[in-house]
């Protein structure tokens, strides 16, 4: 019977989540993104763009449109550097030294997002191979992963910027473990990055994290910014980046609408589709977002 109830719910909340996937990209398109970050520019908040690749998209497309963002910010004046997604490029090394061969000129900055734990390995193998190359590169790493910690440590000795989120895949969980407590983790690596020389981008939209983490890496002294995702509420962690007088990024998504949560996560924690129905509720809109259908 609840089970039954379970899929009903489900059943009437799937157009929501869809739809509310639309929400967190720009638009299909390069344009639809840099219409976006113009917009925010006008705000004063900078930018990274990722072009979001669609189920079995070959790696040469996705470097394709991976090297159309480089150009296209190349002709422009924004503060915006390029994400990628090693795995969707087949961790090519040929593919990446393309790319930072066209970056490279013009101060283009290419950053790695984290993905499943089964990537993070080839990741970084990637990520050592393109600093080798030169360029300004950076990583991200999840609080949640127990890596992280170490990884903090690659990523200092390599001169990469780093983005600390939460994490949206769990830990691989070597012997069994379970999963470090994902704020507990976030601070913990904030610290481990604190006084060691590289940027640092605090992603997160949980406000009071975000305040905690940036108080912490201004006392240090190490240079930081508050990153937050196109698409999901800013207003409070905003507020928390004027407190600590740091500047603010928004990472625009174009092409393939994925949720930041997947649909699966959603069904196993309603409050996703909760926070999802309550900003389409308020209608709170991002600077450049297309007049929603
Ligand atoms: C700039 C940026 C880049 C990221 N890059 C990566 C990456 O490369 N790899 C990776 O694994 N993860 C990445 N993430 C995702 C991150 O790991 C978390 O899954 C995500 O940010 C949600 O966690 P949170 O820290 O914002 O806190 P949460 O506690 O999950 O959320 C805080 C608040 O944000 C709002 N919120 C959160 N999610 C939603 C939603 N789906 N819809 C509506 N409201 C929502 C709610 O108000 C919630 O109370 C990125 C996040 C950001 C902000």
């Amino acid at each position: 019977m609840i089970a039954r109830l379970r899929r009903l719910v489900w059943v009437s909340w799937r157009p929501i989540a869809e739809r509310a996937a639309r929400a967190y990209v720009a638009g299909p398109t390069l344009s639809d993104a840099l219409r976006v970050c113009d917009a925010l520019a006008r705000q004063g908040l900078a930018a990274t763009i990722c072009p979001w690749d669609g189920p079995g998209d070959p790696c040469r497309r996705v470097a394709d449109a991976y090297l159309a963002a480089v150009h296209a910010l190349a002709r422009a004046t924004l503060d915006c550097y390029v994400s990628i997604k090693a795995p969707s490029l087949g961790f090519s090394g040929d593919l990446v030294a393309e790319l930072l061969e066209a970056a490279r000129p013009h101060g283009c900055g290419i950053h790695f997002d984290s993905l499943g734990p089964e990537a993070a390995d080839q990741s970084w193998a990637l990520l050592a191979e393109a600093a080798a190359r030169g360029g300004r590169l950076g990583c991200t790493l999840p609080g949640r992963w127990r890596r992280s910690l170490s990884d903090v440590d690659r990523a200092v000795e390599l001169g990469l910027r780093v983005r600390v989120v939460k994490g949206q895949w769990a830990d691989a969980g070597g012997g069994g473990a379970p999963d470090l407590d994902a704020r507990d983790g976030f601070l913990r690596v904030v610290d481990r990055l604190a006084g060691r020389g590289c940027r640092v981008a605090v992603a997160t939209h949980d406000h009071a994290l975000a305040g905690q983490a940036l108080a912490r890496l201004r006392d240090a002294g190490t240079a930081c910014e508050l990153e937050l995702l196109y698409g999901l509420p800013a207003r409070q962690s905003l507020q928390a980046a004027r407190a600590a007088g740091v500047p603010v990024r928004v990472y625009v998504p174009y092409g393939h609408a994925w949720l930041p949560y997947g649909l699966s996560q959603a069904r196993r924690n309603p409050r996703i589709l909760w926070w999802t129905m309550k900003d389409w509720l308020l209608g709170w809109r991002w600077p450049g977002a297309a007049p929603s259908v």
